[in-house]
């Protein structure tokens, strides 16, 4: 397993502000998100961690990864012809919990978000540029428990059950209900693909800040008919 902790990361005020469409009448607000970002460059400690996993018996609907059973029939079959997966999860950290922000102030409280969300990007970025310059894999695609029906979410304490105590060694954990803190968090599995797999062409969500692709219903007919020749 290893750990990454020194990314590098970038904050464009310029971008933040146009993102949140602020119109130069409010110069006290644009102050305090500019403040805002100054501190989030300071505190920010985004990191990662991941393993290098093997694949075994694979099923019709399911597979183990490092001993560790996952039920999925898309993972199962994007998995196919792969022996060698990277588990991971990455943060934008939990340093930037301890900005204390009104409630009241829903545009700071905003703010906050986006400079979380870029973090967090940075961390994900960072770390499959990391993987593919060091193991030479192909392009990689990813899958994350949870973001799609096929993959349960409660799927996710069997992927931390493979690095061990999480918590401790980045600061993500887990909560009863299988969503991380740091909220702004990503887990998956990163695996080489010929095609790039997008997980929103499969996904039905009408509302994501995150959608990267467009829904296709007749791929996921695919997938469930296992017709993807
Ligand atoms: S649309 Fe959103 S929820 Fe659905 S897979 Fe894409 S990022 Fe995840």
């Amino acid at each position: 397993m290893k750990i990454l902790k020194n990314i590098p990361f970038k904050l464009d005020t310029e971008a933040i502000l146009k993102q949140l469409h602020l119109r130069n009448e409010n110069k006290q607000l644009e102050k305090n998100i500019r403040e805002l970002i100054k501190t989030a460059l300071s505190i920010a400690k985004p990191k990662a961690l991941y393993r290098i996993s093997y694949i075994e018996n694979k099923n019709e609907n399911s597979l183990y990864i490092d001993g560790v059973k996952f039920t999925s029939r898309i993972l199962r079959i994007n998995l196919d012809k792969i022996e060698r997966v990277f588990p991971y999860v990455a943060t934008c950290g939990k340093e930037l919990d301890e900005i204390s922000i009104s409630p009241d102030d829903i545009m700071l409280s905003y703010s906050l978000d986006i400079i979380k969300e870029m973090i967090l990007r940075s961390a994900h970025n960072y770390l499959k540029d990391y993987i593919t310059k060091n193991y030479k894999t192909a392009q990689l695609s990813q899958m994350h428990p949870g973001s799609l029906e096929d993959w349960h979410i409660t799927q996710q304490k069997k992927l931390f059950s493979i690095f061990g105590n999480v918590e401790e060694l980045i600061g993500v954990k887990l909560t009863e209900s299988f969503l991380m803190t740091p909220v702004k968090s990503l887990s998956g599995m990163f695996f080489p693909t010929e095609i790039k797999f997008e997980s929103c062409r499969l996904c039905p969500r009408e509302v994501c800040i995150r959608r990267a692709a467009p829904y296709e219903p007749e791929l996921v007919k695919k997938y469930l008919e296992k017709d993807l020749k």
